[in-house]
């Protein structure tokens, strides 16, 4: 057992989120360690990433080699075989958003990045160091168990904690905090395929969503002719499975004639692999001397490909919470207050659509030409990342939702977007 070590700020998990607070508080000037249990670079999910994730990667300076890395992503198509369309939603075409475009990474290379950028920013980081205890005190006084690659236990005593753990949910799921989300009931299966027909033109580089009657399948064009495709479905589609993963999946595959048209000459790299259970929330996130960031509070869906954003920018939020708190600690508090608003304010946006994303009445906006209340404007919006905006009556959130609720009348008294008079595009378009 190494002796007693302090630090002003520990950090539990070396992703997006761990690295972008560790980064933002040692440039500040406090003394920050993180714990990584992992050997970067390593396999994750989570590619496809939004504009606003952009104006963060300036901040923390890292923006020309994520450019470098990337594979640049001008916006999002969804494709429908139902409806027989596809759309594309185009981030420049969205006055609201100040950035046009993002990118696509492996985030095997992306994590390397960001985590060695937190280290020249002076934190201490330290890989394959799992985090096994943590025993919180009250005003700071946290004990930090870790054991490190040699299987040598050490002890943190930081003045504040910060939970950046992801999926793991150390902190939620030890005080009890963690809630499955019943209402999103989804599973994924996804694997990374070489020979799946690209985009060309100006749609290229867009991810695309294809619609299906269980869910959808995501394709996102990555660096080196590698698409990733990924199959997201209701648990009770999932529990259809008789035989092994891949032959399920080729079976949704054939199943879809856009997915299927793509995928003709396609050959796996590597296994599938497939996540369960994956939407829950932290009742709580912030306590006596810790913040919980990133997934580490919470993981609703990857529709939206919002998750690298959620948890790069709570970790900016909660960057100037804990910042504050060192020199004032009243200051400090109400500022988590605000970090945990907001964070909930992003993830109740979010959560409304995706609830709603099988339901006939949202897919019909998505495919729609008929643009009822600017709504394509707020669907495309939240595609670039604005979704901790507070919803007023304008707001992206509010139209969409003052759509929707006419529509869903609509559709009570017999009515479709595309039928009775309302035409469907037979061609794609752009917004
Ligand atoms: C199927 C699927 C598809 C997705 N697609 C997208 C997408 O296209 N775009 C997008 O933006 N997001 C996507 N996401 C979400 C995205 O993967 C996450 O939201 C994002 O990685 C969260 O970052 P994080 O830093 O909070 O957590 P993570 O990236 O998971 O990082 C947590 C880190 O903590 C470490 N750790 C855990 N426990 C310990 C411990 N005890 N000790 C030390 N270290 C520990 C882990 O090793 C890991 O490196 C997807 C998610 C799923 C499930």
């Amino acid at each position: 057992m190494r002796e007693r070590q302090e630090c002003d700020v520990l950090v539990i998990g070396g992703g997006p989120a761990g690295s972008t607070i560790a980064a933002l508080l040692a440039e500040k000037g406090r003394h920050v360690v993180l714990l990584e249990k992992d050997q970067l670079p390593r396999f994750h999910i989570g590619e496809s990433l939004l504009p606003l994730n952009l104006p963060l990667f300036d901040r923390l300076g890292v923006a020309e080699d994520v450019r470098r890395i990337g594979v640049y992503k001008p916006g999002a198509e969804v494709i429908s075989d139902e409806h027989g369309v596809a759309t594309t939603f185009r981030f420049a075409n969205n006055p609201r958003l100040s950035v046009d475009h993002s990118y696509h990474v492996k985030r095997a290379d992306f994590d390397r990045l960001l985590l060695d950028n937190s280290r020249r920013l002076g934190a201490t980081v330290l890989e394959r160091t799992r985090v096994t205890e943590v025993e919180l005190g009250a005003e700071g006084r946290t004990k930090v168990t870790a054991i490190g690659c040699d299987g040598t236990p050490s002890s943190w005593f930081p003045r504040y904690l910060v939970d950046a753990s992801g999926r793991d949910t150390l902190l939620a799921s030890r005080l009890g905090f963690k809630r499955v989300d019943k209402r999103n009931n989804t599973a994924a299966v996804f694997g990374h395929f070489r020979n799946v027909l690209r985009r060309e033109g100006d749609a290229e580089g867009m991810i695309t969503m294809h619609l299906l009657e269980h869910g959808w399948f995501w394709m996102i064009p990555l660096p080196d002719g590698v698409m990733s495709v990924g199959l997201v479905g209701k648990q009770a589609f999932f529990k259809t499975r008789t035989g092994d993963l891949a032959s399920f999946f080729a079976r949704a595959v054939a199943a879809s004639p856009s997915v299927a048209g793509r995928m003709a000459n396609a050959e796996p790299i590597g296994a599938l692999v497939a996540t369960a259970n994956y939407s829950y929330e932290s009742r709580q996130c912030t306590g006596d001397g810790y913040i919980l960031i990133g997934d580490a509070v919470a993981f609703i869906d990857p529709l939206f490909s919002s998750g690298v954003m959620m948890a790069m920018s709570s970790a900016a939020f909660g960057a100037e919470a804990v910042d504050a708190w060192f020199d004032d600690k009243t200051l400090g508090e109400r500022l988590m207050r605000d970090y945990e608003r907001k964070v909930r304010r992003g993830l109740n946006s979010l959560s409304w659509l995706i609830y709603r994303i099988d339901t006939p009445v949202l897919r019909d906006i998505f495919m729609a030409s008929f643009d009822l209340f600017n709504t394509r404007n707020g669907l495309l919006a939240i595609l670039g990342g604005d979704f901790y905006e507070t919803p007023r009556l304008l707001s992206p959130l509010r139209r969409l939702q003052l759509a929707y609720g006419c529509l869903y009348l609509l559709s009570k008294a017999g009515f479709r977007l595309r039928t009775e008079g309302l035409t469907w595009r037979q061609r794609p378009r752009e917004n």
